[in-house]
């Protein structure tokens, strides 16, 4: 028989997005669950944990410019759960390396998912636990899983957009609103080189070729000692790539970091590169989202919240998820003014 399990509130989906809404909402007296369909939190802010080495192959790093994700960086600082990224990074346009230090970067230590560890411990969390539906069944809302069901009065979904779009019912506005925004794929490649690189950069944008971003593990704070890379494809080549097989991706990205890095490095003999993962984001990054930082139906008890509505990064998606609780919890749909972002 199928449990059936409720609560005020249920977050489906456990990034920035979910958890931040999650809190604010527990903050306000709610008893409130997370549904998580991965072994632990964190979503696209993660880091591959292995024998062979450790690296941050979703989000790189984060800005903070509202007052509202200022001051939870702050805590974060305070709490040792992020540090500043200081080192140099290049920007690199097919003929030119310009290198700068100029923005304030920050990375969560001692890996980009450890704020959101922090964070998750202190709600309820069921992890493995992947949403297949949500309906409404007598003013509650269904929330169907592949074991068990949960029902409470209301909901916030905090996914990619193509998988908020998968839960909702076809003539709802959400689901039009979900099915509009597009989402780009992005191959990831994760490896190590036989010894340091002497590139005058911790990372580089890259604005030509396979590549649009590669980065030194090793040089973001409390990393481990290591030479460990991460490589990231254009949206647009990931796209087209995007069913190839990880044996081919691996060996066609490994051949663009040795292109550039003989550019790079000229006349120097390059060190063994050992590629050791490789990941496909399905949904990487959003293209082509609605700037509303929050989608709210308070009458329904229904929010959508996640990168994909408020600029595709993370400062975007925790702003998104704040303004999803208010928007439900206090009928506050001007969230998106109220966080500076709109
Ligand atoms: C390769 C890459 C590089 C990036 N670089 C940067 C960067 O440098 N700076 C920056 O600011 N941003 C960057 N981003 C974007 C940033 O990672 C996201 O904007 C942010 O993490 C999104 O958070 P979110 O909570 O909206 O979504 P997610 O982090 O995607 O969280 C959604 C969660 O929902 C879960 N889930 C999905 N479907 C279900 C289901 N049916 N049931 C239950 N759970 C489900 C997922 O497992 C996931 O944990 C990058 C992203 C990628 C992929």
């Amino acid at each position: 028989m199928r449990l059936i399990n409720e609560f005020d509130l249920v977050v489906v989906g456990a990034g920035i997005a979910g958890l931040t809404a999650a809190t604010q909402a527990s903050a306000q007296g709610q008893r409130v669950c997370v549904l998580e369909k991965s072994a632990g939190p964190g979503g696209r802010m993660a880091t591959r944990n292995k024998p062979d080495g450790s690296w941050d192959h979703g989000a790189q790093y984060f800005t903070a410019r509202t007052p509202e994700f200022r001051a939870q960086v702050q805590q974060w600082l305070d709490e040792g759960l992020v540090a500043p990224w200081r080192e140099p990074l290049a920007v690199w346009d097919g003929e030119q390396l310009s290198v700068s230090r100029s923005r304030e970067r920050y990375v969560g230590v001692p890996k980009m998912k450890s704020p959101l560890v922090n964070v998750a411990e202190k709600l309820i969390i069921f992890y493995n636990t992947q949403v297949t539906q949500v309906r409404v069944e007598n003013g509650s809302w269904v929330i169907d899983t592949h074991a068990s069901q949960w029902r409470a009065k209301k909901i916030i979904i905090a996914l990619p957009a193509p998988q908020t779009q998968a839960l909702l019912a076809h003539d709802c506005e959400a689901y039009a609103l979900a099915s509009a925004a597009l989402m780009e794929p992005c191959w990831a490649l994760m490896l190590e080189v036989a010894r340091p690189l002497q590139l005058p950069f911790a990372a580089a944008f890259v604005n030509e070729g396979v590549l649009s971003w590669l980065a030194h593990n090793n040089s973001k704070p409390e990393r481990t000692v290591g030479e460990h890379y991460v490589l990231h494809a254009t949206a647009e080549w990931s796209r087209a790539h995007v069913e190839a097989s990880t044996e081919w991706v691996q060996a066609a990205m490994v051949e663009e970091f040795k292109r550039l890095l003989t550019l790079w490095l000229p006349g120097e003999i390059l060190p063994a590169i050992q590629p050791r993962h490789v990941h496909r984001w399905r949904f990487a990054r959003a293209t082509k989202h609605e700037p509303a930082i929050v989608a709210a139906w308070p009458e329904q008890g229904l929010a959508l919240a996640g990168d994909w509505l408020a600029g595709g990064r993370v400062e975007g998606a925790y702003c998104s998820g704040r303004a999803a609780a208010n928007a439900l919890l206090l009928h506050n749909t001007n969230s998106a003014v109220e966080c500076g972002l709109s």
